[in-house]
């Protein structure tokens, strides 16, 4: 082991929050013990028994909400404003799962020849989680919430930066009612990471990051044959078509582009804009974009807070300068500046091509390509063009068109139309290609890490 501790720097001053020494393999151990000894009876509780559980979950959140806010602001540099939301869509997500949970995993009578059968959604066992720190609250809830309900055992895995804000949600979900060591955080390595993976009380292991890393840990759970769910990046276009309301969706692609800092997996990321509107909106978008407030996070003016880290700041710069230098041109932005903080300003790049990092790859944080169309067709060509399929966007005054473009050709997992969302806890949310597999939220996410077990009676 290189370090010792876990630390948490604020993105904002630079200055150190706190640190967290790693748990040793035995303490690591401990914590998977623990949750599997707390799974035993949490199985056996009725559906609507632990529906309630997580009902106070909700009610807990909402409870600490400030609390929390102010935490993960400190921990990863996002607006406070953007913070608080979080915590109400991690409310949300418990309300939603409390109120459908007990029906969308309630046995099912299913027809059978000579004689009678039905399936039910057994627990697993423990799932192991493995998060990122965009999103400190929402990740960590998005899938515990969902494999408690099934009455699951969970394990958390956060990011180094946002360590405070997993220790906090532990925490959090015990006070509310949940028993002790069901939900365990580990402070480990990714060396250790693969042994947890390893380990025989781990049931299956989901995982939210970046395509690199999602490789290599499907690939180690793989090897033992555990299942995985990976939501991972991507690089969401949004296609504004030849009959686009203009205003609407400079507007909404700015803001869908700015959320969060830039550091969003589902953030609008490339714009690709048929001939007829481009350079009205490169120049409309431009000027919103050169417009934008940087500065503390805390401030209710800001609009753009620093970025997580000084190798994320520095990795995006990477990718602005190697976009230029292969034709992209800049249109605003695209200095670091100088002085205390991880800010990057709002960018803008135009003209972006094939062989340029903004049109292959993903860029995470506040930087917008964009690239042109001869026509709607070939906007949704360049759109499905990527190795990500997470989510995207369309604007069309045509909204029987644009469902059908998003039905039958946009190659995601998720698409919106003439908006710009992140995620609704009743819909599905994961992505298709590099983007990963498997989903989270609605049915479909309740059902990610159940056995459904299919029971045939005679006669
Ligand atoms: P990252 O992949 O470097 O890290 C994410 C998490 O994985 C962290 O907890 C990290 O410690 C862990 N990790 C990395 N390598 C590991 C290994 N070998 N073993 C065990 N754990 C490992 O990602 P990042 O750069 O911190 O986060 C940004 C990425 O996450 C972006 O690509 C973004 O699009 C993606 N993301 C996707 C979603 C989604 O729902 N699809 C949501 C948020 C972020």
């Amino acid at each position: 082991m290189t370090q010792e501790h876990l630390t948490t720097i604020d993105p904002l001053t630079e200055e150190v929050i706190a640190t967290y020494p790693y748990m040793s393999d035995e303490e690591a151990g401990n914590v998977i013990e623990a949750s599997q000894k707390a799974f035993r009876d949490w199985r056996l509780r009725s559906l609507d028994d632990r529906a309630e559980v997580i009902a106070a979950i909700g009610a807990k959140l909402r409870e600490k909400k400030e609390e929390f806010a102010q935490l993960m602001t400190r921990e990863v540099g996002k607006l406070l404003k953007d913070s608080r939301d979080e915590v109400d869509l991690c409310a949300a997500i418990c309300d939603y799962t409390a109120s459908h949970g007990p029906e969308v995993l309630a046995d099912e009578e299913r027809e059978v020849d000579g004689a009678s059968a039905f399936v039910t959604h057994a627990p697993i066992g423990i799932v192991y989680g493995i998060q990122p720190w965009n999103f400190p609250a929402y990740q960590a809830v998005r899938y515990s919430i969902a494999s408690l309900m099934a009455g699951n055992g969970v394990l958390l895995k956060h990011a180094e930066n946002c360590t405070g804000s997993g220790a906090f949600l532990r925490d959090l979900y015990e006070e509310a009612g949940l028993p002790k060591g069901l939900f365990g955080v580990l402070f480990i390595t990714h060396d250790q990471s693969d042994a947890i993976i390893e380990h025989d009380l781990i049931r299956g292991v989901t995982m939210t990051g970046s395509d690199k890393a999602g490789r290599h840990i499907a690939a180690k759970a793989g090897e033992v044959v555990k299942k995985t769910v990976l939501e991972l990046g991507s690089n969401d276009a949004y296609l504004v078509l030849d009959d686009a309301d203009l205003d609407l969706a400079v507007k909404t692609c700015v803001a869908g582009r700015i959320y969060n800092n830039g550091q969003t997996c589902v953030n609008a990321k490339r714009f690709i804009v048929t001939e007829a509107n481009y350079d009205a909106f490169v120049k409309a978008y431009a000027e919103q974009f050169a417009a934008i407030e940087m500065g503390d996070p805390r401030d209710e003016n800001t609009q753009l807070g620093p970025m997580v880290s000084k190798s994320q700041r520095e990795k995006l710069h990477r990718q602005v300068e190697e976009s230029v230098a292969k034709g992209a041109r800049l249109v605003t932005g695209g200095e670091m500046p100088d002085g205390k903080g991880w800010f990057y300003p709002a960018t803008v790049l135009a003209d972006v091509a094939p062989g340029q990092p903004a049109y292959e790859d993903e860029l995470f944080g506040p930087a917008a390509s964009i690239i042109k169309a001869k026509d709607d067709e070939d906007a949704m060509r360049i759109a499905n063009g990527s190795r990500y399929g997470l989510g995207g966007g369309i604007f069309s005054k045509d909204v029987e068109k644009a469902r059908k473009l998003a039905a039958i050709h946009f190659d995601t997992g998720m698409v919106f139309i003439n908006s710009f969302d992140v995620a609704s806890p009743s819909l599905p949310f994961g992505g298709v290609k590099n983007s990963g597999y498997g989903r989270e939220h609605g049915p479909e996410g309740l059902k990610e890490f159940v056995n459904a077990k299919a029971i045939k009676i005679a006669g």
